[in-house]
């Protein structure tokens, strides 16, 4: 099936714990100096460590948008270390990833924890976006479908279908994900394709809305094959995007 609809691309930025003020100001500056058109049509997201949002607000360039790595479920209160929803939001933060393997995997995060951290994030009119996917032993054993349903599943347990008219899916196969190795643009649409047909069967139009994300290991030279798969609206990117250039000829991929 391929539901094609009005879906607007987006590539997002993943810095995870990298970045200064200098290679900030050097990022932008970089950015800004670039010539060639973007795309009329893409949301382009830039996701810094906690501490830099402020900065990047203040310099982020047209139309360029920017995004935390990380929330908690809680508004307020005793949460040593944590950030809320709402505290993004006052500082005009509108994304935040929710889920990424990294800190499902370094962090514990279970499903349980992302689940609440993605529905605290959309209560608090921020844009979630979900990171799913599986090992590449769950790959092995035939199980990506299965485990990307449970990790889908846990959500949906909290929240409503609906919530993705807004929230982002981001599939990143965990093998994929800093290793160099990228999912085949078959074998990522292969994935995106089933999770819409699931929603699908849940609800039409949410599955022609819903913007679907692959992440692991996009670069300028596989961007393309990428996101022109009928089901791929755009990436998730963690590497590539420290570069400003690298990053400006993914986004120029994505239309
Ligand atoms: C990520 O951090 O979500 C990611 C996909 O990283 P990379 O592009 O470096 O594989």
């Amino acid at each position: 099936m391929e539901l094609q609809s009005t879906r607007r691309p987006c590539v997002i930025a993943n810095w995870k714990m990298h970045a200064s003020l200098l290679m900030i100001k050097r990022w932008v500056s970089g950015w800004k100096a670039e010539s060639a058109p973007l795309p009329d049509r893409l949301d382009i997201v830039i996701c810094p460590p906690f501490v830099y949002l402020q900065d990047l607000l203040r310099q982020v360039p047209h139309p360029v948008q920017v995004g935390a790595q990380n929330v908690y479920c809680e508004e307020v209160g005793a949460y040593t270390g944590e950030t809320s929803p709402s505290m993004l939001q006052d500082i005009g933060c509108p994304y935040v990833i929710v889920g990424h393997s990294e800190r499902r995997a370094l962090f514990s995060e279970g499903d349980t924890l992302v689940a609440k951290k993605f529905k605290a994030a959309y209560d608090g009119g921020l844009i979630p976006i979900l990171c799913v996917g599986e090992t590449l032993s769950e790959r092995e054993a035939g199980n990506t479908l299965s485990v990307i349903r449970l990790q889908l599943e846990s959500v949906l347990s909290v929240v409503r279908l609906s919530f993705f008219k807004r929230a982002l899916i981001a599939y990143e196969p965990i093998w994929a994900i800093g290793t160099g190795l990228t999912a085949t643009p078959e074998q990522a649409e292969c994935v995106h394709k089933a999770i819409r047909e699931d929603i699908h069967a849940l609800d039409a139009d949410v599955a022609r809305e819903v913007r679907l994300l692959y992440g692991g290991s996009v670069k300028a030279n596989n961007a393309h094959a990428l996101f022109s798969q009928p089901n791929i609206d755009g990436g998730l990117v963690g590497g590539a995007s420290l570069e400003h250039q690298e990053f400006f000829n993914i986004c120029l991929c994505a239309s």
